[in-house]
């Protein structure tokens, strides 16, 4: 798994709790709370977020302009979060509140972000 640090790791293991309460449910119960299809899409998400263009300041996943998935993934985590959404606050209540105030984030539109880049680069000696 990829080594993620700050608000990615942090989103990630959000992904990685709603996960778990859509596996179960579909999948019923592995080792790890989780089968081998949805340790893969963990993975394919970890490897995302490490790239992701925003960094620490990315926008929610499901609020990105960018979007940088793959559409079967897409699909796989959207239908995660329908079904797991709902039933975080029950399960895990502080973690459903941090999501709900980063979807909060503003939303910086790519054009902008390339903007921003390049001017550190011309910053930059
Ligand atoms: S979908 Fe957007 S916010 Fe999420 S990892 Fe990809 S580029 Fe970053
Ligand atoms: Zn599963």
């Amino acid at each position: 798994m990829e080594q993620l640090t700050g608000r990615l790791r942090s989103e990630h293991k959000t992904l990685v709790c709603m996960t778990k309460i859509y596996c179960e449910d579909h999948h019923g119960q592995h080792p790890g709370g989780l089968c081998g299809e949805c340790a893969a899409l963990m993975e394919y998400s970890a490897k995302r977020l490490a790239k992701c263009p925003y960094g620490e300041d990315k926008p929610t996943c499901a609020n990105c302009p960018i979007h940088c998935y793959k559409q079967q993934q897409r699909e796989l985590v959207r239908e995660v979060m329908r079904y797991a959404g709902p039933r975080m606050p029950l399960r895990h209540p502080w973690r459903a509140l941090t999501h709900v105030f980063d979807k909060l984030r503003r939303v910086v539109h790519p054009r902008e972000l390339r903007r921003a880049r390049n001017r550190d680069r011309q910053i930059k000696p």
